[in-house]
């Protein structure tokens, strides 16, 4: 709390999510700044190295974002005009923006109500002679079925990528979020698991899937800077269309120094959502979105669900009421088939997938970050047990 000019008491808000920038990230950058490499060279190589490490894979490509990142899966796989890819309703819109950059069509799955992840009996019904893969989304930071849809992809010939841009750290059993499907993509943006300010990652066991994507990010070239330089040679050809999709090594120094952070960044994550369970969930109306067992949840959103039936509880009164008593509350997302751009392309539109459609009208995303105290913790249950009394009032 901190007082105005004018002597009124402002209350500072508390943002949904917020990046963690320790010293030693700071020095980390810093070193690179002052070295003779600022571009794609050592640090992004270590970077890599360091989280196929950490998933347990073998590959890992950094891109310059997370969408980048989804682009280079598609690109990889050879997705193209003709094709389509099923893509969950409730997600980002990068997740089938990526599918549309190749020309190729996504098709919409819908979610299951109790977790917002991809239903694989509705993901099933959508196969069709044309259909190539299944993007999984890991919303919220909680995996998806990966089981069930590991089995579809084999059983249908389908290629699984997963958009793990919620992610990171989180795993299923012993096995790590990035290990689970053909391809995983990571975004580093400033409120994911760990950040480079912006940047993605691809990571996979597969090498030749991994060295399409390395080409991709540098504009198709056969041969980039370090291996010319090593071959002592000057000269290279571009064997098909890519782009400049880098991440440069100030933002790898970042992202490596975050991610020797990551499980106890993630672990407070946790422990603020534990906060939120406990008391939370006794509250009449408002319903934290399940969580499967044996699966370790990276808390990216803490994701309630309120009742206005029988309890009042209508999302944009209580988002409005929050955002005034200064908490930083989001919806996540609207579903992608429902904006313009799909509906004019596509021909996509309401009562397509009526689950996320009707999660949509319901769903809040509370405070959740790693730097979050229990200070704004505590701030956040207050606050939603006020707004609770009015509706009732
Ligand atoms: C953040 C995000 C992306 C895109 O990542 P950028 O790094 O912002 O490009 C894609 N999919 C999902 C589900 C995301 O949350």
């Amino acid at each position: 709390m901190s007082e105005s000019l004018s002597g009124k008491v402002v209350v500072e808000s508390l943002p949904y999510s917020r990046q963690w920038v320790s010293r030693a990230d700071i020095r980390a950058v810093v070193e690179v700044l002052r070295s003779d490499w600022l571009t794609t060279g050592p640090a992004v190589e270590r970077f890599e190295r360091a989280v196929a490490e950490y998933v347990g894979v073998g590959q890992a490509v950094s891109l310059s974002s997370g969408t980048a990142a989804l682009h280079g899966a598609m690109h990889a796989l050879g997705i193209g005009p003709g094709d389509e890819v099923i893509v969950p309703a409730m997600t980002f819109a990068a997740t089938a923006n990526c599918v549309v950059f190749q020309g190729a069509r996504p098709v919409f799955a819908d979610v299951d109500p109790a977790t917002l992840l991809v239903d694989p009996g509705v993901v099933e019904a959508l196969i069709t002679p044309r259909t190539r893969a299944i993007i999984a989304v890991d919303y919220a930071g909680q995996p998806s079925s990966y089981g069930a849809l590991r089995r579809l992809a084999d059983r249908y010939g389908l290629w699984l990528v997963a958009d793990a841009s919620h992610a990171l750290g989180a795993a299923v059993g012993g096995q790590r979020v990035g290990s689970l499907a053909d391809l995983s993509a990571f975004s580093l943006h400033a409120v994911k698991p760990i950040t480079a300010g912006e940047g993605g990652v691809v990571t996979t066991d597969r090498p030749e899937l991994a060295e399409r994507i390395r080409r991709f990010r540098n504009h198709g070239f056969d041969k980039d800077h370090r291996q010319r330089a090593e071959a002592g040679s000057w000269q290279y050809q571009m064997v098909e269309l890519g782009y400049n999709y880098r991440l440069t090594d100030i933002q790898a120094a970042l992202g490596l120094s975050q991610l020797a952070r990551l499980d106890r960044m993630v672990q407070r994550r946790q422990w603020i959502a534990s906060l939120y369970d406990r008391h939370l969930g006794g509250m009449p109306g408002v319903r934290p979105l399940d969580v499967r067992p044996g699966i370790r949840h990276a808390r990216h959103l803490y994701v309630v669900r309120l009742d206005r039936e029988r309890f009042g509880l209508d999302r944009g009164k209580v988002y409005a009421a929050l955002r005034r008593r200064g908490i930083g509350v989001g919806v996540h997302y609207l579903p992608v088939h429902l904006h313009p751009f799909y509906r004019r392309r596509f021909g996509t539109g309401a009562g397509m997938c009526p689950v996320a459609e009707a999660a949509y009208g319901a769903i809040l995303s509370l405070p959740v970050f790693a730097a979050m105290t229990r200070a704004d913790a505590t701030r956040v249950i207050q606050a939603v047990a006020e707004v609770v009394a009015e509706a009732k009032r």
